[in-house]
């Protein structure tokens, strides 16, 4: 007889917030997920991530359980920083931003941060986006890319995106 290990959303977010280093006051946001380059941090205080987070949270919740296990760890990763943290900034678990990286644009536009251009060796608290071609791959759909750029024009982040035409 074979016995199915029943997945625990508790021991799992318990076991995720052991294996991560603790959050502190700002956090780093990272999006390095498979279809996007982020060649930047984006650097938002620990509280207003949060709060983001918990409005963000019901839009793209998840049905997947290890996913939904994956933000409530989140939600208590950001929610405790720690005072102890000598001017380090945490970054992001990329476990906890992939379900989240679509919103990456809603990110910068709704919670004030920097973004740190490793050309111009500069943080900029502006981020502009922009969007380059978009390529017909037939049956309606489109390949568009959003780009981000520092305020001198270099490219900070390129996430494709795909949308049909009806
Ligand atoms: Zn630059």
């Amino acid at each position: 007889m074979f016995w199915k290990t029943q997945f625990d959303p508790e021991r799992y977010a318990k076991e995720l917030l052991a294996s991560l280093p603790p959050c502190t006051p700002h956090v780093a946001v990272i999006d390095n997920t498979l279809d996007s380059t982020f060649d930047t941090a984006y650097v938002v205080p620990a509280e207003q991530m949060l709060a983001w987070f918990k409005t963000h949270l019901t839009r793209a919740a998840s049905s997947v359980p290890k996913d939904r296990a994956a933000s409530a760890a989140f939600l208590r990763w950001l929610g405790s920083p720690s005072n102890d943290y000598s001017g380090h900034v945490a970054c992001v678990e990329p476990e906890f931003f992939r379900q989240y990286s679509d919103y990456a644009s809603d990110l910068v536009k709704e919670v004030k941060g920097v973004c740190f251009c490793p050309t111009c060796d500069l943080a900029y608290p502006e981020v502009t986006t922009s969007f380059g071609p978009t390529v017909d791959e037939g049956g309606g759909w489109k390949l568009g890319l959003e780009l981000w750029l520092c305020p001198r024009g270099h490219e900070l982040r390129r996430a494709p995106y795909r949308f049909h035409i009806l």
